[in-house]
């Protein structure tokens, strides 16, 4: 396998050269909140914009056509990336916090009744706990929560012993946000469907770093966000099984997603379609099909080889610095790397790493649960994109002990 040319891959990111932190230069460390957009994808958007757009599907007209194409292959190259089955099993939401609120309402409220339970895990991020929650409230439901342990690794022998004949569906995140621990789901779903429990994975954290085909994941829901792909905010997806998606009640009603409408009786749409509601975010699912091109383009398996480098490396200099912790160390892990530094507070370490040009996240990560877990109520986090440097992981280092030493 050959390797990316990262030097050339990042002049296809005008951020990362135009932008001037505190007269320093840019190193962007925050890409499991929102990752940069390349020149491909910022291109299309704007062809699009220019030249591409209307409303879609009910246009008899040149340019209603054009735009239904260009979101329509915009589909089929999420299909194609994500290895779907047929192009109808892959439905554009706003994102994944509104993908898992879709199968909550759509799936759960239809399918989990009073005495019923979810699985989730305790590294779940709050947008795949809470709308489990409002269900359970409102169904008289309940959560049951896969324990972690110190190293971050889910507790397989606990997970397998939750499952009863009241379990209705397991809710995984395939990579922790918060600790960067890939989760063997591809094992979890296999124990889940022995029980005959459907599960949602939430991608959100995985599919811009490693393979993804849900065929061989056996997966039944996969949900993930267009702005952690290299695309734009706005856009995520649902994959849904087509035997799932087509048995489920739409959640939001409105145009498109119907066949036909009276007072007395509205038919819904076929799927994709009928959880489609209304104009749909069309130039941001344009855009995010440009980014999964892209990124078809270069290789998840070079992209994923690169960022593990760039992990090791990352774990090796910082665990070598005097008082840094880190939280989460998974035997697998995604180039996530959350650390605190002493006492120092994770608030002042990330304004103290912007003084150096450095972009981090500090904060719960919406993974509260899994904070508590630790003990912390904060980490510093920084996650790699393949087109971070070892010089950067070197600044990174460098700053993070101009810190440690600030505080001693
Ligand atoms: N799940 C995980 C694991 C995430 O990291 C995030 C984003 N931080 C989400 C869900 C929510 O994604 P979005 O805000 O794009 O809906």
């Amino acid at each position: 396998m050959t390797m990316l040319d990262i030097e050339r891959l990042r002049g296809d990111f005008p951020v990362l050269d135009q932008v001037k932190v505190n007269g320093r230069d840019l190193v962007y460390l925050d890409n499991a909140a929102s990752s940069q957009m390349p020149r491909q994808v910022i291109d299309r958007i704007a062809r699009y914009q220019s030249l591409e757009h209307a409303n879609i599907h009910r246009g008899v007209h040149h340019l209603s056509d054009a735009a239904t194409t260009a979101y329509e292959s915009a589909r089929s190259s999420v299909r194609r990336f994500i290895n779907a089955a047929e192009d109808r099993e892959v439905i554009f939401t706003s994102g994944t916090t509104d993908a898992i609120n879709l199968v909550a309402h759509g799936w759960g409220r239809a399918c989990v009744g009073e005495g019923d339970e979810i699985i989730l895990s305790e590294v779940e991020h709050h947008a795949n706990i809470v709308p489990w929650q409002m269900l359970c409230e409102e169904k008289g439901a309940r959560i049951r929560v896969i324990p972690v342990d110190d190293r971050g690794e889910l507790d397989l022998v606990a997970y397998a012993s939750l499952f009863n004949e009241r379990t209705r569906l397991v809710g995984i995140a395939h990579v922790s946000n918060a600790l960067g621990t890939v989760n063997p789901v591809r094992e979890m779903i296999a124990t889940a469907h022995a029980h005959g429990v459907p599960v949602l994975v939430d991608g959100a954290q995985a599919v811009a770093h490693e393979v993804v085909d849900v065929q061989a994941l056996d997966c039944d829901f996969y949900a993930f966000s267009g702005h952690k792909l290299y695309g734009p905010t706005g856009i995520g997806i649902l994959y849904g099984r087509a035997a799932l998606l087509e048995r489920m009640r739409p959640f939001k009603g409105g145009g498109d997603m119907i066949l036909s409408v009276s007072f007395e009786k509205t038919t819904y749409n076929i799927i994709p379609h009928k959880f489609e509601a209304g104009t749909p975010p069309i130039m941001p699912a344009v855009g995010l099909g440009a980014a999964v091109e892209y990124l078809s383009g270069l290789g998840l398996a070079k992209v994923a080889a690169w960022e593990q480098s760039l992990l090791a490396y990352g774990t090796e200099r910082l665990s070598a610095i005097q008082g840094v912790r880190i939280i989460g160390t998974a035997r697998h892990k995604a180039a996530v790397i959350s650390f605190n530094i002493a006492d120092v507070h994770p608030h002042d370490v990330g304004s103290l790493l912007n003084d150096e040009g450095i972009a981090v996240r500090t904060g719960h990560h919406c993974a509260q649960p899994v904070m508590k877990r630790y003990g912390v109520p904060a980490t510093v986090r920084a996650s790699f994109a393949f087109y971070n440097t070892r010089a950067e992981v070197d600044t990174l280092a460098g700053a993070v002990d101009k810190i440690r030493r600030l505080f001693e």
